[in-house]
């Protein structure tokens, strides 16, 4: 499994995938790369820390995910990062949480308080109907502000039936509006019941894709390896 890579395109930046304790929600119905966990926090650990020593801080920026949310990360681990990332000057920081976190974020962004932390939302649509009677991504709260209020940046996840290029464009629009940053991941085959439609991708390709390729503040992944990192 890749574990590190560079990013040379968009927001150029350092990445890795770490291993934490594993997603504690675990209910996303399109889901299985929470697999990617171990209980024990040595051994998760000393795999992070051969990780985080390939860290160049070419960049001055990192983002760190973890097959679930950063708060499942263990202590030395993020320990590690903060030393690494002053030692390598590193001063921009990108970390993945669940909406069930987001009142640890303050504490969170105290804690590395002398970095500029980007909080990345795995929110993957707007609609709420969808999002949380399809995808069950577990976030009771319709208004956009309010699901952005802690977080810089978002997940979506589009090639899915039932979607459109109407309702996609919605959520990139309104993704836009309400976050520095956004990231488009196309479905892709996986041991889950959902599966990728093709149409509906073939739609995004056609009529989406040309419109947003080139922004600066879009991320589009079209298989889910595209950054390098996970298997
Ligand atoms: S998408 Fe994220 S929150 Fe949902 S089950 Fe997977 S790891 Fe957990």
């Amino acid at each position: 499994m890749e574990r590190y890579n560079i990013i040379s395109e968009k927001n150029k930046r350092e990445i890795v995938l770490l291993r934490g304790s594993g997603c504690v929600y675990k209910k996303c119905t399109f889901c299985d790369y929470y697999t990617d966990s171990c209980k024990n926090p040595q051994e998760n650990y000393l795999l992070n820390q051969s990780v985080l020593e390939q860290v160049t801080g070419q960049y001055g920026n990192l983002e760190v995910i973890n097959s679930g949310s950063v708060f499942e990360l263990d202590e030395k681990t993020l320990d590690l990062i903060k030393s690494i990332c002053h030692e390598k000057k590193i001063s921009t920081i990108h970390f993945e949480s669940h909406y069930l976190y987001r009142k640890k974020i303050p504490d969170l962004r105290k804690y590395f308080s002398e970095f500029d932390l980007k909080m990345k939302l795995g929110l993957e649509t707007f609609d709420y109907d969808f999002r949380e009677s399809v995808l069950h991504k577990g976030i009771n709260e319709k208004n956009p502000s309010i699901i952005a209020e802690h977080f810089d940046e978002a997940n979506f996840l589009f090639g899915i039936t039932g979607q459109t290029v109407e309702s996609m464009k919605q959520d990139i629009e309104l993704g836009l509006e309400n976050f520095e940053r956004i990231c488009l991941n196309i479905m892709c085959d996986n041991t889950t019941g959902v599966s990728p439609d093709k149409a509906v991708i073939d739609s995004f390709i056609k009529q989406l894709y040309p419109i947003y390729k080139n922004n600066e503040r879009v991320d589009i992944l079209i298989n889910n390896t595209d950054f390098g990192v996970g298997d």
